[in-house]
């Protein structure tokens, strides 16, 4: 049996269970169905077989799950940091231990093709163990006197918290902002995406067999305008982590602003790498090419727009249009496919819209710019070149391996088209030039710049994007600054005068 089949087998046994029990909603410990007994399908993006039925959750859902939060929260925030750790160690490891499955359902449920998808269950046990360590010290603040005063600074968990997660890489995206909750004393309502519903069931299984107090973690699946909007509205809810599209981060402040929420935005991106001609030139193109087509393009930090200077133009882009033509678009389970299927065919349409979209404004299509095949939601991977940065192509988001590449004479205008668009998540910047490299680090508008490098997450740092592309920051202590209230206790250090009115 070749190795596909044998994954395809594989993961038809891990998701038997839901297609016989459907994907239930997690409340206070136990899998429910909706209040509303109604359920919603999620489909196979690589033949749009239907998968499972969803528990179809809604404000009333929601509101149990807060409860249930709210009350596991009075005993969670007191667990002590060093408990906290011990069991959020044993949910990483309980993690590690059904990587395979977790890695298997995420292929079968997203599309997302296993060479990337096999490290999302070790890169979200990274995550619970990286902020687990950080949970005995989460309390701690700083001592800072005066003359007359001492003032210690202590910080305490926000309270129940609502984490709203897209489908691109759900597992992954989903452990990053639940474990630093978790860590930080927080409980959690969480309302994965509709398209892609299922690691999150798988998680809180997992963190429930590994010790985690019933109601800490509760799952409300539904619609982002159903579940979702219900989550944010919620007067029990203290902050809302939420990933997504920029239009929904609107929403989604509108609707929580009667409840004055804390707010953790990661948005959407149309990501610049700049590419001059004193850079190591094999090294920018894989680069660039991991950027845009790993992970079918579906990722924030993505490169979507690639920036060359003029003299290494026609070279970069024909090397670009060679790796695009030459991985494989296939199954997600077969171990040489790089790009998998899209998420869902309303997606598959909007990026197969751009094609049009760029033919229209008078694009050159250099790679791809088609669909692969009838059944499921195969796009080949895509190079525009002759772009202009005004163009549609260049300036919304597609979220697909996609990728336009626009000319530049000089740095004043790499740095000018770079910051044309309304994002600012992430840029790359290639040049040997350290002078070059500084001035450009100072200007780009981004929250986040590699240089000379792909993405590479550092759990230490600080990830987030500036403009439309997001609010707040989170990795290392920003995580426990978001879901932690800081209270500063004033003692006085001697007698000193009060003021006496009369
Ligand atoms: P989306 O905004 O459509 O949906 C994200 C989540 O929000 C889903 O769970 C959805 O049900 C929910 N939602 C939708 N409307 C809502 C509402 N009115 N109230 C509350 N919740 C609502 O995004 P998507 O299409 O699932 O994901 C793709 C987007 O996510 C892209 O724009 C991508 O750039 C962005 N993203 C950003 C980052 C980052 O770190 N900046 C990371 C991954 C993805």
């Amino acid at each position: 049996m070749s190795q596909l089949n044998d994954n395809i087998d594989r993961a038809q046994q891990y998701m038997q269970r839901f297609r016989e029990q459907g994907v239930l909603n997690h409340i206070n410990g136990e899998s429910v169905a909706a209040d509303s007994g109604k359920t919603f399908e999620t489909l196979s993006p690589v033949d749009l077989a239907p998968l499972a039925n969803v528990a179809h959750g809604d404000a009333s859902d929601i509101d149990r799950a807060v409860k249930a939060a709210e009350k596991a929260f009075k005993s969670w925030s007191k667990t002590p940091g060093k408990e906290r750790r011990a069991i959020l160690i044993k949910v990483a490891e309980a993690i590690e231990a059904r990587a395979e499955e977790i890695a298997f359902t995420e292929c079968m449920d997203t599309g997302q093709s296993l060479r990337f998808m096999s490290k999302a269950a070790i890169r979200g046990a990274a995550n619970f163990r990286f902020f687990a360590d950080r949970a005995p010290q989460a309390e701690d603040g700083q001592a800072l006197r005066n003359d007359t005063q001492m003032n210690v600074t202590s910080k305490r968990p926000l309270g129940p918290v609502g984490v709203i997660t897209p489908w691109n890489t759900p597992f992954m995206l989903s452990t990053w902002k639940i474990a630093p909750a978790l860590a930080s004393g927080c409980t959690v309502v969480h309302k994965p995406a509709e398209f892609s519903p299922m690691t999150a069931k798988l998680l809180v299984e997992i963190a429930e067999e590994a010790g985690l107090p019933k109601g800490v973690l509760n799952l409300v699946n539904g619609m982002g305008e159903g579940a979702g909007k219900a989550l944010t509205e919620h007067p029990g809810i203290k902050a809302i982590a939420f990933v997504g599209e920029s239009h929904t981060g609107q929403l989604i402040m509108a609707q929580a602003a009667p409840t004055l929420k804390r707010f953790h935005f990661e948005l959407g991106g149309k990501n610049p790498v700049i590419v001059f001609d004193d850079a190591d030139i094999d090294r920018a193109v894989n680069a660039a090419t991991f950027m845009i087509y790993s992970l079918n393009g579906e990722r924030c930090t993505s490169s979507s727009r690639l920036l060359v200077h003029e003299r290494i133009y026609d070279e970069v882009t024909r090397r670009v249009a060679e790796v695009a033509n030459g991985v494989k678009v296939g199954h997600p389970l077969d171990p040489e496919t790089v790009v998998g299927p899209l998420i869902h065919p309303e997606h598959e349409q909007k990026v197969l819209s751009y094609f049009a979209k760029a033919r229209e404004e008078g694009a050159t299509i250099a790679a791809g710019g088609e669909k692969v095949g009838e059944a499921g939601c195969f796009v080949r991977p895509t190079l525009f070149t002759h772009a202009r940065n005004d163009m549609t192509i260049a300036q919304e988001e597609i979220f697909g391996p996609v990728l336009t590449a626009i000319p530049f004479k000089d740095e004043e205008e790499a740095l000018r088209l770079a910051n044309d668009t309304q994002y600012g998540l992430a840029a790359y910047l290639w040049t040997n030039d350290l002078d070059r490299a500084m001035r450009l680090t100072d200007a780009l508008e981004a929250g986040m710049i590699w240089v000379n490098s792909e993405n590479v997450r550092h759990l230490e740092s600080p990830f987030g994007g500036v403009k439309s592309s997001g609010i707040g920051r989170d990795g290392g202590d920003w995580s426990f600054d978001f879901y932690m209230e800081t209270v500063n206790v004033s003692f006085p250090r001697k007698v000193h005068p009060v003021p006496k009115l009369g």
